[in-house]
């Protein structure tokens, strides 16, 4: 595949970077806070831009793969985030357009762009994380409405979200799969609870979510009833080839690069000159290009119609692999200064020493070993790769 950019391409790169530089001039530079957030959001509204994955006819901007590829390579360079409106825009809204009625898509679409609502995934429960399919909570149409109970875990920033797109078990089939139905569920419904679960970093992302008789409306039923789990199926490979994570590794190699230059190797010079370090790195840099060709082909795949399917596992468990090497050097790379933020979560406040890059990319070494479990394990993507990819 040809990667040099045309003419055309170059000049779509120049507008992505005005647009950064317009939105957050230099030196100021994206925080992560929401007035910034907001400030961000406006302009990608403004420009047409807020929904890049979107189709044309659901207020997308209509780019080609490599317009996407280029603007994620662009903003992630800038430290900003390529999407915005969480779950809902990058794993609800493609089930939406597939699944959802035009009613569902009109009503739920718009909010979605302009990041009014948050969304919340409710598929894991204490006994139905990789077996997914043994899920029990319950849900039994009674007039125009299903009565929803159980209880769903790890669900990530269900204390903030509005609503909440969840599977829940509609009959007994044989095929357990079979019995499954995709319902949206409004979180300020009587009978939701939401309980914190704080994680070993002593953050608060994951939740436990329990239904006591929570009246879902039969309109908010996403496809047929029973039919949830081919629209799960769906949703997960949208998930997954989001966690390719190829525009994140590819800043991570180029700041890796910057930092091992400045640090004094073992062979006389440089880190980044040392044989071992820099073969390593090379291995993985080549991995990575190995893995942008996968993601662009997939991306053009989708883009003409077709969906992720199980190439978005192997996405997800390279692209999983290859980040969290890339995060791991830091962690070589900063050496002892790493030890420091090892007592954050026992509230010992960290000592200000060693490189400014040390902190965050050490706190981003240990964020990252979960990513070989959200969205399906490092084994169930192999299963699944076995299966359908190789037919063993
Ligand atoms: C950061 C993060 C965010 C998450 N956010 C959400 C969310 O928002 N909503 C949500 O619904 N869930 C969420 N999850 C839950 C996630 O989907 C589950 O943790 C995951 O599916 C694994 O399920 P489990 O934790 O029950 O582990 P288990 O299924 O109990 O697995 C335990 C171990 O056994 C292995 N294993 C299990 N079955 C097999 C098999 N057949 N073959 C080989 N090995 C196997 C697994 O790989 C794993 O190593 C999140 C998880 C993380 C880490």
């Amino acid at each position: 595949m040809d990667l040099s950019l045309t003419a055309d391409e170059i000049r779509f790169r120049d507008e992505v970077r005005g647009l950064i530089a317009a939105t957050f001039p230099p030196p100021e530079r994206y925080d992560g806070r929401p007035a910034h957030e907001r400030r961000w959001l406006q302009a990608l509204l403004d420009r047409g831009w807020a929904a890049n994955r979107w189709p044309e006819a659901f207020g997308g901007p209509g780019w080609t793969p490599t317009q996407n590829f280029i603007w994620e390579r662009e903003v992630t360079a800038a430290g900003l985030p390529p999407q915005v409106g969480g779950m809902g825009m990058g794993m609800l809204a493609p089930i939406l357009f597939a699944y959802g009625t035009p009613e569902q898509q009109a009503r739920f679409l718009p909010d979605i762009l302009h990041d009014r609502v948050r969304w919340c995934q409710g598929y894991s429960e204490p006994e139905a994380g990789s077996d997914l399919a043994s899920l029990r909570t319950r849900a039994v149409l009674d007039g125009d409405s299903y009565v929803v109970d159980g209880e769903k875990v790890w669900t990530s920033g269900a204390h903030r979200a509005d609503w909440m797109f969840c599977l829940t078990r509609t009959s007994d089939e044989p095929v357990r799969q079979a019995g499954i139905t995709f319902l949206l569920l409004d979180m300020r419904s009587q009978g939701v609870t939401v309980r914190p679960i704080i994680s070993i970093d002593g953050r608060h992302m994951f939740n436990r979510v329990t239904f006591d008789a929570v009246r879902v409306p039969v309109e908010n039923r996403v496809g047929r009833e029973g039919e949830g789990w081919t629209v799960a199926k769906g949703l997960l490979t949208h998930e997954r080839t989001g966690q390719a994570y190829v525009s994140l590794s590819t800043d991570l190699s180029r700041r890796l690069r910057l930092a091992a230059a400045e640090l004094a190797g073992s062979e006389g010079g440089r880190l980044l000159e040392d044989t071992g370090f820099g073969r390593r790195l090379a291995w993985a840099d080549i991995e990575l290009q190995a893995l942008a060709m996968t993601e662009l082909r997939t991306l053009s795949e989708v883009a003409a119609g077709g969906a992720p399917g199980a190439q978005s596992s192997t996405l997800k468990l390279k692209g999983t692999d290859i980040v969290q090497r890339m995060t791991e050097f830091f962690v070589e790379c900063a050496g002892p200064y790493a030890a420091p933020w090892f007592p954050e979560a026992s509230g010992v406040a960290p000592l200000d020493v060693g490189p400014a890059w040390a902190r965050p990319e050490v706190a981003r070494y240990f964020e990252g070993r979960a990513a070989s479990i959200a969205g399906g394990s490092d084994e169930v993507q192999r299963n699944i790769i076995a299966k359908r990819v190789l037919g063993l």
